[in-house]
């Protein structure tokens, strides 16, 4: 009985090889890694519970996905988009006034969370997200040993950022000319 069993699936294996090649797809255009990585951050993104700031974060390595995250309270607490968001007003240095919803937790910050959730290390990798991560964001990318962020855009309140990651020799790439202001 086993005998004639293995006879069938040699059979088969035969088959196979002599089956017809189609020409290759020359036209095929494949995205580049930053711009695969970057727009899987908008799908991401677009779990957010804060409508303010919809962005999401990918951190990758040797070209694998290690984590992801977007804007959203912590789990249990309520989201913006059920109760309102939580204004707080920052003073600039040069006087002007903004205010910014606190309620949440930035993308790229869910994203570290989620790796030490999972005991996932992110020494060595590369971090994609929507715009210039904030002061508060670098800093931890910093401290978690990510060595590269990729951002679609840059940001109008990005001045500490960059200084940080240039001392801290983290390379920062930014996709896209244009300035997110909000
Ligand atoms: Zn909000
Ligand atoms: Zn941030």
């Amino acid at each position: 009985m086993t005998g004639k069993k293995v006879t069938k699936s040699l059979a088969r294996t035969e088959k196979s090889k002599g089956a017809k090649k189609t020409p290759p797809n020359k036209k095929a255009v494949r995205p580049t890694w930053d711009q695969y990585f970057v727009s899987i951050c908008e799908m991401v993104g677009s779990r957010g519970t804060c409508d303010r700031g919809k962005s999401g974060c990918v951190i990758v390595k040797d070209k694998r996905i290690l984590t992801t995250g977007y804007v959203g309270s912590p789990p249990g607490l309520a989201h913006c988009d059920d109760i309102g968001h939580e204004m707080h007003k920052v003073t600039h240095d040069d006087g002007r006034e903004t205010m910014h919803c606190i309620r949440t937790v930035h993308a790229e910050q869910n994203a570290i969370v989620q790796a030490a959730r999972n005991g996932i290390a992110l020494f060595g990798s590369t971090l994609y997200c929507k715009m210039t991560p904030c002061y508060v964001c670098a800093k931890l990318i910093i401290s978690a040993g990510i060595i590269r962020v990729v951002a679609m855009k840059d940001y109008q309140a990005s001045k500490q950022s960059k200084r940080i990651f240039k001392e801290a020799k983290v390379k920062l790439d930014i996709l896209d000319e244009e300035v997110e202001k909000y």
